[in-house]
């Protein structure tokens, strides 16, 4: 039998230094203020702001909530377009709000939706777009902003994925009216469970405020049927800790796409993306796409000879969201209007990547892979 030892999985929670927290946890038992926007949720929030490079941000429990929120603060109804390859999230929260998903293909390039296939699923209906940045890779966010623009419709971005990435030095984060993203035990950056949503004004930040609180602007003044998205202030402190080695994360991270690249760059049918020019990434994942005639092996087959050997590497995004039972009814479900999607998700294989992968454990990985 294997011993836990012997598994490597697709990812490692960056935990902060036990003792560090200890101190935080003593100054909240001090404080006797475990919740409802106390000193460390405002602590991290402003935190948050400047690494981000974002103006405003309010934090939730985590990173669902902030999806919901976004779509009631916009007042969204009606269908909103969206990508069926990301986590179901991006969906369920359509789902939540009413609203129809009008799912439209992917761009292989990306991993993000396809602006050029965006307009022919508008409808008088359509009220906004949700697109995702999958894999913390950036989506075509110009052409994004044009279409809506042209049409009057909302952008929010499912920026799960996104934490830390920039374009030419800016925040992804500011693209669209609203982007969400995740602080799940399984992200790049977490609280253990935890999210946020990223906004342009101080007003539509006090919204959300009022809105993750259950709609209350004071002691007797509810202003809206708000939701409890609160995060609490152990979690905040918490992240507090994990924001001042998230950086020494990423960069190890970033060691291990480079050595994936330099083992795999030779092996045929099976690909991978490059980092983007201009683009500061996040290694919150290394997907690649298993090619299986080149191969001689398809996807499911080296997933399943990984997992014998020990290596839980994950099929994400696998299924489609739009293969769902709750989903796959939908006109804009099907394979024939989705087929970059489908390919993708037939043929992904996201490879173990954190910052405790150590080279022994790699050059596992790398050998069952090369053969
Ligand atoms: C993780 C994730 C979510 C949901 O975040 P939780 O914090 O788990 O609620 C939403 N969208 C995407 C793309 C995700 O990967």
């Amino acid at each position: 039998m294997k011993t836990n030892k012997d598994i490597i999985t697709v990812t490692s929670p960056l935990l902060p230094d036990l003792d560090e927290f200890n101190e935080m946890l003593r100054k909240i038992w001090d404080n006797k203020w475990i919740t409802n926007n106390g000193e460390f949720h405002q602590r991290f929030e402003a935190a948050l702001c400047e690494y981000l490079k974002v103006p405003y941000i309010s934090v939730f429990t985590n990173g669902t909530l902030p999806l919901i929120t976004a779509l009631q603060a916009l007042n969204i109804s009606g269908e909103v377009i969206t990508t069926p390859y990301s986590f179901v999230a991006t969906t369920h929260s359509l789902w939540w709000n009413g609203i129809k998903p009008v799912f439209v293909d992917i761009d292989p390039a990306t991993g993000g939706i396809d602006p050029e296939r965006i307009e022919a699923a508008i409808t008088p209906r359509t009220t906004a777009i949700m697109p995702v940045h999958v894999y913390g890779k950036p989506c075509r966010t110009r052409e994004i902003q044009d279409i809506a623009d042209k049409y009057g419709l909302r952008v929010i971005y499912d920026a799960a994925h996104a934490f830390g990435i920039e374009v030419d030095g800016k925040s992804i984060l500011t693209e669209g009216d609203m982007s969400t993203l995740s602080f799940h035990a399984t992200k790049v950056f977490n609280t253990v469970e935890g999210g946020a949503l990223v906004v342009h004004d101080a007003k539509t930040k006090q919204r959300i405020d009022y809105l993750k609180n259950f709609g209350f602007a004071g002691e007797t003044e509810v202003v809206a049927p708000g939701i409890n998205g609160k995060m609490d202030e152990l979690r905040a402190a918490y992240g507090l800790l994990n924001l001042r080695q998230v950086d020494a994360c990423i960069e190890a991270r970033r060691q291990v796409a480079i050595r994936y690249r330099e083992a795999l760059r030779p092996v045929n049918g099976i690909n991978f993306w490059d980092d983007m020019p201009g683009v500061r990434h996040n290694y919150s994942y290394f997907p690649i796409f298993v090619d299986s005639e080149e191969y001689g092996m398809t996807r499911d087959e080296l997933f399943m000879k990984l997992r014998e050997n020990g290596i839980l590497a994950r099929r994400y995004f696998y299924p489609l969201i739009s293969d769902f039972s709750t989903y796959r009814g939908l006109p804009s479900a099907t394979r024939e209007n989705l087929p970059n999607a489908t390919r993708m998700a037939d043929t992904v294989l996201c490879l173990p990547i954190h910052h405790l992968l150590a080279e022994a454990d790699l050059a596992r990985i790398i050998n069952l892979i090369v053969k």
